[in-house]
């Protein structure tokens, strides 16, 4: 679904990705892990051109699309992202966000995009808070209506950046749960995380980064229990 080819991203003389290559297969899920400042949140930015790579391709099913005549809204509109610190409209009740997008993007009258959204937060557990505005919500409650809002849109990959890094650690397990379920529907995700419990559990494949290179690719059960490199060894032993 996604080939990455020599992806590079430099900022000035820092440079940040050096060389990427990887490939990310239909329903895939991709847990990506790495040391503080290895490049993963810029990688996952690449992915939906919220950065432009300084070089290097990376396709989308038939598309290109870091070539200049790409619409880089058309793809965007299909890749899902949920940040860190949710970046949910603040004057918008949960409904609201959800609807906004759809209606706005996607031409979704408001009947469609309200039984949808209705429907999404039935799946993340937030059914009775509609109306309720985000700042009245938990940091896990903010979290899965930031999930379903990416959700809203439909997309066909959702990228994660440390979806639960900014949570009370009483809240992490149910924005897990419902990432775990949407995991268990087919859709294809990369996720940041350093949940290394969750990687283990539900990742397809794990991609270790460090110093902006993919040091590391391989089955969460190889990774965890006997990594090649000596530097996941090191990072393992810190985190474990
Ligand atoms: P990670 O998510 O693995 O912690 P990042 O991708 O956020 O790493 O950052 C990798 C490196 O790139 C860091 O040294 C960071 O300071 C630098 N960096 C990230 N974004 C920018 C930016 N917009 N301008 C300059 N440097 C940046
Ligand atoms: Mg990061």
């Amino acid at each position: 679904m996604i080939k990455i080819d020599g992806l590079k991203k430099n900022y000035g003389k820092l440079e940040v990705l050096k060389g990427i290559n990887t490939e990310i297969g239909q329903g895939e899920v991709v847990a990506i892990i790495g040391p503080s400042g290895s490049g993963k949140s810029t990688f996952l930015r690449c992915i939906n051109m919220l950065e432009t790579p300084t070089d290097g391709q990376i396709r989308f099913k038939d598309q290109i699309i870091t070539e200049k005549k790409t619409n880089i809204m058309k793809v965007r509109e299909n890749v899902g992202m949920v940040f860190q610190h949710f970046h949910l409209f603040p004057h918008k009740t949960v409904l609201e966000n959800l609807i906004y997008a759809p209606m706005k993007v996607k031409k979704l009258s408001k009947a469609e995009a309200v039984k949808q959204a209705r429907e999404l937060l039935t799946k993340v557990g937030l059914a009775d808070k509609e109306s309720t505005y985000p700042n009245r919500l938990s940091g896990g409650q903010k979290q899965r209506v930031a999930i379903a809002r990416a959700l809203a849109m439909n997309p066909e990959v959702m990228l994660f950046d440390e979806p639960t890094s900014a949570l009370d650690p009483e809240m992490v397990k149910e924005v897990l749960e419902v990432m775990k379920s949407l995991a268990h529907t087919g859709m294809t995700m990369l996720i940041v995380t350093h949940e290394m419990g969750f990687a283990k559990e539900v990742a397809d494949r794990v991609l270790f980064l460090d110093g902006g290179l993919l040091v590391e690719e391989s089955a969460p059960e190889d990774f965890f229990s006997n990594p090649k490199s000596q530097r996941a060894k090191d990072f393992l032993e810190k985190v474990l």
